[in-house]
């Protein structure tokens, strides 16, 4: 595995105007395999985020969120109800003076979309919705395999949230080495960078 040195993680900030954020795993305590966050009672938000996310806010930086729930798919929550989730975060986040621009999300099964990531789809909406945004100047933080391939298969630089290693999904090796750089957290990789 890659050192999560802060000279990456410079590297990896340096052009970001638009820092693309998953979000269970990077934002809120990721749900064991085969669990979704269906509404705000669980989600727990991890350690420093609201903080990291209003430096983000601060250095001119735009902030979006781009996670994949499948659980609407396969009925275990709605739409509605991941709207009102992230409702309830923008409100959670604007309490400690920080926001996200925008939020996308893939409610769809496995193979059945060209948005759920690593497929390139949500990427292409922001970019599409943000003028002024490419691969150039974007990031993506995450805690996942899909999230590393995803931004490599645009040519955005991203950084692998390890997370704690006792829950770590399959998959994180390989995503270590394929992202740019590696950090504990979120609120680590923003502290050691800005
Ligand atoms: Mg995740
Ligand atoms: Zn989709």
């Amino acid at each position: 595995m890659k050192n999560s040195s802060s000279h990456q993680l410079t590297a990896a900030f340096q052009n970001a105007r638009y820092v693309f954020l998953d979000r269970d795993g990077v934002i809120n305590r990721k749900p064991p395999e085969g669990e979704y966050i269906a509404r705000w009672s669980e989600f727990q938000m991890l350690p420093g985020v609201e903080a990291a996310i209003a430096d983000l806010n601060r250095s001119g930086r735009r902030v979006i969120v781009l996670t994949n729930q499948r659980g609407v798919a396969l009925g275990r929550y709605t739409s509605a109800d991941v709207e009102t989730l992230h409702h309830r975060l923008q409100q959670r986040l604007a309490a400690h003076g920080a926001r996200v621009d925008a939020f996308y999300y893939c409610p769809h099964d496995k193979d059945d979309c060209d948005c759920r990531k690593p497929k390139p789809g949500l990427f292409l909406q922001a970019f599409r919705d943000f003028p002024g945004s490419s691969p150039a100047n974007s990031l993506v933080i995450g805690d996942s395999i899909s999230d590393i391939e995803g931004a490599r298969n645009l040519g955005i630089p991203a950084i692998f949230i390890q997370g704690d290693p006792a829950t770590q999904k399959s998959g994180a090796e390989q995503a270590s080495a394929l992202a740019d750089a590696v950090a504990v957290s979120l609120a680590e990789a923003v502290a050691q960078y800005l």
